[in-house]
Formats: structure tokens, sequence, C-alpha cells
């Protein structure tokens, strides 16, 4: 359980406080506002505050007074039209908030995608909860023999159990190092009145990367786009998808025609090369084309040709 029952009860009460407004809300996405979805084995991501929804986008890129009186056929076609045409700031003009929850090495795969506001849980003023992510059994895997920043086959048996029990014993031990560091009891008293303890800020240096932190992340929803793009990718550690995949539920609430035209145009669609598009044509035209007589090297051959659902022999 992610939270402990008095936030439980901070987050009630935020639900239950309701403020009238004039702005643009979506009831979809105030049903899950504040409401923690959990993601791994401690962790959440969950919707703080957002601004703007799918006639926002619309509104902007028609700079209108109002709403008008169009229909959701219409403003989808819209929005399907920049989305295609890689259209960016009437997308910028909706801005969402999360809180999340995530093992520190999430979190230094997330924070490279730059033009979101960030700010992060202070493990220098306050002292980090003794909560450390292990992956499930199903997600335990070895190396990948292909891709070398990918994984292969599951680890099972004997195998497994002895790396859940590193990391286990691993992250328990550095915790139980970080306490005496601390030496701390739960009133702020010194455990071992002998000494003072250490600075906060110099005794997390010996968590593990797996540790959770939290932080409070905003951004536009071009932006978010993107990140969910690269995020929500199979190519992406399952680790970082995992919270990509919660998100986007979040996205498909608040701006359903975006969303949509998120997945038709970017998601579940792919580039091709100005070469790759010549072997198209050429296979249509009924000409047979191998790899050698395509023009594309080795990969950028499989790639296409998983693209289009054929064997790559
Ligand atoms: C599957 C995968 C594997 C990866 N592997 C590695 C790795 O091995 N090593 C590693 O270091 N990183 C790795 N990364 C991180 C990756 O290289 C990017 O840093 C990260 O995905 C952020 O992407 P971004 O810069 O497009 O996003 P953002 O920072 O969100 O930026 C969004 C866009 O804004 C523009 N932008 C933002 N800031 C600038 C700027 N200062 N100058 C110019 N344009 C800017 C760019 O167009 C950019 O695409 C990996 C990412 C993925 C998804």
């Amino acid at each position: 359980m992610p939270l402990t029952d008095e936030q439980r009860q901070e987050v009630a009460a935020e639900q239950a406080n309701t403020r009238p407004t004039r702005r643009a809300t979506v009831p979809a996405l105030e049903d899950i506002l504040y409401e923690p979805a959990p993601v791994l084995d401690h962790g959440f991501v969950r919707v703080v505050d957002y601004m703007g929804d799918d006639g926002a986008i619309v509104q902007a890129a028609r700079v209108s007074y109002g709403r008008g009186t169009r229909r959701v056929s219409e403003d989808a076609g819209l929005i399907n039209y920049l989305m295609r045409h890689r259209h960016t700031t009437p997308f910028e003009m909706c801005e969402i908030k999360y809180h999340v929850k995530l093992p520190i090495f999430v979190a230094r795969q997330w924070i490279r995608h730059r033009t979101a506001n960030v700010n992060e849980y202070s493990a220098r003023y306050s002292i980090l909860d003794n909560e450390f992510y292990l992956p499930r059994p199903e997600h335990l895997a070895a190396q990948a023999a292909t891709n070398r920043q990918g994984r292969g086959d599951v680890v099972e048996g004997p195998a497994a159990r002895r790396v859940l029990d590193l990391l286990r014993e691993d992250a328990e031990r550095a915790y139980a190092g970080y306490t005496q560091m601390l030496n701390e009891d739960d009133a702020g008293n010194p455990v071992d009145p002998s000494w003072s303890g250490l600075a906060r800020e110099l005794a997390r240096m010996n968590l593990s990367l797996n540790f959770y932190t939290q932080w409070y992340w905003k951004i536009d929803l071009y932006n978010l786009f993107h990140f969910l793009a690269l995020r929500a990718d199979p190519h992406a550690q399952y680790e970082i998808r995992a919270y990509a995949e919660a998100m986007l539920a979040t996205v498909e609430r608040w701006v359903p025609l975006a969303h949509a035209a998120f997945l038709e145009y970017r998601m579940h669609a792919a580039t091709i090369s100005a070469t790759g598009l010549t072997v198209i044509r050429r296979m249509l035209a009924g000409e047979p084309v191998d790899q050698k007589s395509s023009g594309l090297n080795p990969r950028e051959w499989r790639e296409l040709m998983a693209v289009l659902g054929r064997e790559s022999g």
C-alpha cells in the first residue's frame, strides 16, 4: 500500500473540497483527481492539477473567443490534423501536474526529460522511508543476447530466488546503516546519546538505487506526448514504462480526442525513410525485393519488415 492512513485522509480531504470555477474542467479526470494509481510495488502516480481540455487545443488553434457551436467530430478532425502535421503550440496550451513516487533508478531516466518542471522530495531535509523496489518474478530477466540495452529470458528457479534475496538483503543492510548514521528516534532524539548523528544529506548516500523518491512533475501536453512516445514504447525499460502506461490512462480521461490522435499518429504509427518508401513502392508494384537489393542495411531492413508485419529473412 503506497499511502499511509494519514496520507489517505489528506487525499480524501482534498477530494471532498470543491471550488466553483468558470474554467474548463473535465469530469472524467475530476473523478480520479488526487487518487494515486499504484505502480510497481510501492510507487504511484496521481494527478494533482491540470489546465485545459480538448476544447483548449481547438480554441488555441483557431484563436477563438469561445467554444462556439462546433460538433465534436469537427474538433476531432482538427486535433487529428494538428497531430498528423506535428503542430506543437496548440497542445502546449494544456498542462498537467503529477505527484509520482518512483525508484531512484527510474527517476534518473525520467529526469532526462528537460521540458517539465520538477520538485523532488528533499532527503537533505527529510528522512527517506524504508521502501525499496523488488521486481516481480516475471520481470526478473537476464541480459538480452541481441540488444545490449534490453532484457532477455526470465530468470527462474534458485537463481531467481538468490537474486531477489541479494536485492532485499543489500537494501535492508543499506537502510540499517542509514538509520544508524542518522542516529534519530521517531521523536528526533539521538538513539545513541554519545554522538549527534550524521547530517541527512550525507547519511542518504549509501542507499541503493531501488529506494523510492517522490516528486511533483508538471508538463504541457505536447511534451507529455513526447515523453509518453519514448517511455510507453516497448523499447523503454519496463519499470519506467509502467509509469508511462498509468499516465496514458490519465491522458485518455483528460483529453480523449488528443489521446486518440496520439495513438493513431504517433504511438502506433511508424516513420519510414525515403529508401524504405521506395522499397514499399517496389513491393506494391509486384517487384521482388530483398535486403541486398533494397538499399537498406540489415537492421533497417528488419525494422521495416517488422513495421510491415513480414518475415525479414
Ligand atoms: C529507449 C531509450 C534509451 C536511452 N538510452 C540512453 C543512454 O544509453 N544514455 C543516455 O545518456 N540517455 C539515454 N536515453 C535518454 C535520451 O537520449 C534522451 O535524453 C531522453 O529520452 C530525453 O529525450 P529528449 O531530449 O527528446 O526529451 P526532453 O528533454 O523532454 O526534450 C524534448 C525536446 O525538446 C528539445 N530540447 C529540450 N532541451 C533542449 C536543448 N537543451 N537543446 C535543444 N533541444 C532541446 C528537443 O527537441 C527534445 O527532443 C534513452 C532514452 C530512451 C527512450
